[in-house]
C-alpha cells in the first residue's frame, strides 16, 4: 500500500513569517507534526511519503505512485484542503481527511469528496480506519466517539518523513489540553480540559531522533498550554535539562502557556535553565470586562503588565496574542491593546479579530442568541485577516478601523525596532549555561548557513541602509552586541521579522477594507468568495499597501 500524506497549504497568517523565512533560505516555520505522528500510527509494512505543500506542490509522480491519501487540516487550510481532495479525486485515488477541521465540521462542503473521514485524535480512529482499508473498504466515518486516548500510547513521530531544512523550527509534543475554559476555545473542545502528558522519556526519545536526524537549534513545543499540567511538568524539566547538559543544549525550546506561569517562579527557572527561550500567552485584552465576559479569569488574578514583566526578567522572552471584538467592548480597545504592547515591550504580538469556532461555547451562545451569520453571509473562519463571523455588540466598521490601525502602530518600523531593541535590553539573564559564554552562538553552524548570512546582508541593506530607520538600526545593534551579545542572534531574528510584519500588515489593511466595503453594501462577505478581490489581485494590493506602511518611514 502507498500512501500519500498531504499538508495543505494555508493562507498568509501574522505565523507564517513567509518574507523572513524567505530571506534566510527556509520553506516554512514548522513542520505538520500531526501528520507525522499519523504516520507513525499506520501499519509498518505500509509505504509512506509525505508532501507538505507549503514547500513543494504533489507531482504527477506523487499521484502516480499513491495507492490512498491521507490529507490532515486544521480550519485554516479548508480552501487548499477541498483542492487537494479534488486533485486526488481527479487522480482516481481514494482519500482520508482528519484533524482539527474534519472534527469540528464533519459535515463541511469541503469534506463531501473524501471517501474517508478520520475524526478525533489518531491514536483511537486510526486503527479501525487501517482496518477497514486492509478489509477493502472504499469509503467510511471513524471516530473516537469523544474519547481522548493517552498520550502516553503515542508513538514517535516520523520526523525521517520531513525534508528538515526547509523549515525553521522543529515541533514536539508534551501534552494534549488545557484545564482552562476561556468561552472561544476551539483546544477544549478537540482536546478536553484534562491536560494529558507524554512521560519524560518519551519526549526525550523525540528530541534524540531530532538529534539523530542532525537538527540543531529551535525546537516548539507545540503544547496547547505547556503548564497545564504542572505535576507532569516538574517531572519532565529534570530529565529535559540532564538531556540538554548531555548533548551541550543543541536545541533551544519555544512554547506556548498560560499567563499564570508569571506566578510560579521555580518553573520559569527551571524551563530557562533548560534553555526555553520564547513563550507564546494568550493575552487577548488588557480590559477586564472582555477578560470576564470570555471566562479568561486567569488573566485577571495579576496585573497584566506585572506578569509580563515577571516573565521577562525571568529570561523569557514573551509573544502575545490580542483579540478585538469581545461582547460589550468600548470603543479605543485597539489603541488600549497598542498601549498595552508599548508599555510592556512585546515585539511579537499578533492582534485578531474574534471569531466563533464551531463547536466553541462562544459559537453556542452565539447561536442561541442568533448572531451567527449565515454561511453566505460569514467571514471565513480560521483565517486572521478576517473580521467577526457574528454580530458584534459593536459596529463593525469601528473594529475594523481599529484592527488596521493597531497592525499599522505596532509594526511602524522605527517603533517596532525599538520595541526589540528594548525588549533585548530589558531581558533577564536565563540561567542555562551556556548564556555565560555569550559567543558560543557562532559555533552553532547550523544557525550560521550561508543563506543566513545573505539574509542577514539583505536586512542591513534594507534596514540599515535605505530606510529612514538606519541611525537607529546601527546604534541599536552595535548597543545590543556590546551590551546583550548572547542575545545578537534573537535581537537580529526579531528585525528578520519585520520584513514579514510589513508586508501583513499591508495586507491586513487590505483584506479588512475590502471586507468592510461588502459589510458597507451590504454584499455576501468573503467567505461566499463574491466581494473580496481575487487571490491573485489581493497580493498586489496587500504589496502596495505594504509599500504605503514602509513609505511612511521611508523606501524599501
Ligand atoms: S488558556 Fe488558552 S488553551 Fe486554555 S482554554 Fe484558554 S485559550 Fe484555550
Amino acid at each position: 500500500m502507498h500512501v500519500l500524506l498531504v499538508h495543505p497549504r494555508s493562507p498568509k497568517t501574522f505565523w507564517s513569517f513567509d518574507a523572513a523565512l524567505a530571506l534566510v533560505g527556509r520553506r516554512v516555520l514548522l513542520p505538520p507534526l500531526g501528520l507525522i505522528t499519523v504516520a507513525a500510527l499506520l501499519p509498518a509494512h505500509w509505504h509512506l511519503r509525505l508532501v507538505d505543500t507549503q514547500i513543494r506542490e504533489v507531482s504527477e509522480e506523487d499521484w502516480r505512485w499513491a495507492d490512498l491519501v491521507i490529507i490532515s487540516a486544521m480550519i485554516v487550510h479548508k480552501r487548499d484542503l477541498a483542492r487537494q481532495v479534488a486533485l486526488a479525486k481527479r487522480h482516481g485515488l481514494p482519500v482520508a481527511v482528519g484533524g482539527p477541521f474534519a472534527t469540528s465540521t464533519p459535515g463541511a462542503p469541503e469534506l463531501v469528496a473524501a471517501d474517508f473521514l478520520i475524526l478525533g485524535e489518531g491514536e483511537i480512529s486510526i486503527p479501525p480506519f487501517v482496518e477497514a482499508i486492509e478489509a477493502g473498504r472504499s469509503f467510511g466515518v471513524f471516530t473516537a466517539d469523544g474519547q481522548k486516548p493517552d498520550v502516553r500510547t503515542s508513538p514517535l513521530p516520523r520526523f525521517d518523513l520531513l525534508q528538515m531544512e526547509a523549515y525553521e523550527m522543529m515541533a514536539v509534543q508534551f501534552s494534549r489540553g488545557c484545564p482552562f475554559q476561556c468561552e472561544f476555545c476551539d483546544i477544549i473542545v478537540l482536546y478536553g480540559r484534562t491536560p494529558r502528558t507524554k512521560t519524560p522519556p518519551q519526549l526525550i526519545a523525540e528530541l534524540e531522533a531530532l538529534n539523530r536526524l542532525g537538527w540543531r537549534g529551535d525546537v516548539f513545543l507545540v503544547d496547547d498550554n505547556f503548564i497545564g499540567n504542572r505535576r507532569n511538568v516538574r517531572l519532565l524539566l529534570p530529565a529535559l535539562l540532564e538531556w540538554q547538559r548531555r548533548h551541550d543544549f543543541p536545541f533551544a525550546f519555544t512554547t506556548e502557556a498560560s499567563l499564570d506561569l508569571a506566578a510560579d517562579e521555580p518553573l520559569m527557572n527551571a524551563m530557562t535553565a533548560c534553555r526555553f527561550r520564547r513563550v507564546f500567552l494568550g493575552i487577548e485584552t488588557p480590559d477586564e470586562h472582555s477578560l470576564a465576559g470570555a471566562g479568561k479569569h486567569q488573566n485577571m488574578r495579576s496585573p497584566l503588565v506585572e506578569s509580563v514583566g515577571t516573565i521577562r526578567a525571568h529570561g523569557l522572552q514573551v509573544m502575545a496574542g490580542f483579540i478585538l471584538g469581545f461582547d460589550g467592548e468600548s470603543p479605543g480597545a485597539g489603541e488600549r491593546i497598542v498601549e498595552f504592547v508599548t508599555r510592556t515591550g512585546i515585539p511579537l504580538a499578533m492582534v485578531g479579530v474574534l471569531q466563533a469556532l464551531p463547536g466553541t461555547a462562544l459559537w453556542q451562545r452565539l447561536q442561541r442568541e442568533g448572531r451567527l451569520l449565515q454561511a453566505d453571509e460569514r467571514f471565513d473562519e480560521g483565517v486572521q485577516t478576517h473580521l467577526l463571523n457574528f454580530v458584534p455588540t459593536r459596529p463593525i466598521e469601528d473594529i475594523g478601523a481599529e484592527f488596521i490601525a493597531a497592525f499599522r502602530q505596532l509594526y511602524e518600523p522605527h517603533v517596532y525596532l525599538e520595541r526589540a531593541y528594548r525588549t533585548c535590553l530589558g531581558l533577564g539573564a536565563p540561567s542555562w549555561p551556556q548564556h555565560r559564554r555569550p559567543l558560543a552562538f557562532l559555533r552553532r553552524r547550523p544557525r550560521w548557513r550561508p543563506a543566513r548570512l545573505r539574509g542577514l546582508l539583505i536586512l542591513c541593506w534594507r534596514q540599515g541602509v535605505r530606510r529612514p530607520t538606519r541611525w537607529r538600526f546601527w546604534h541599536h545593534l552595535a548597543a545590543i552586541a556590546l551590551r546583550r551579545p548572547a542575545l545578537l542572534p534573537d535581537y537580529l531574528w526579531m528585525l528578520l521579522l519585520e520584513e514579514h510584519f510589513l508586508e501583513y500588515a499591508g495586507l491586513v489593511q487590505q483584506q479588512v477594507t475590502a471586507q468592510l466595503a461588502c459589510v458597507r453594501e451590504g454584499q455576501p462577505q468573503p467567505a461566499s468568495g463574491r466581494c473580496v478581490a481575487s487571490p491573485a489581485t489581493t497580493s498586489d494590493a496587500s504589496e502596495a499597501a505594504s509599500d504605503d506602511l514602509v513609505s511612511t518611514a521611508g523606501s524599501r
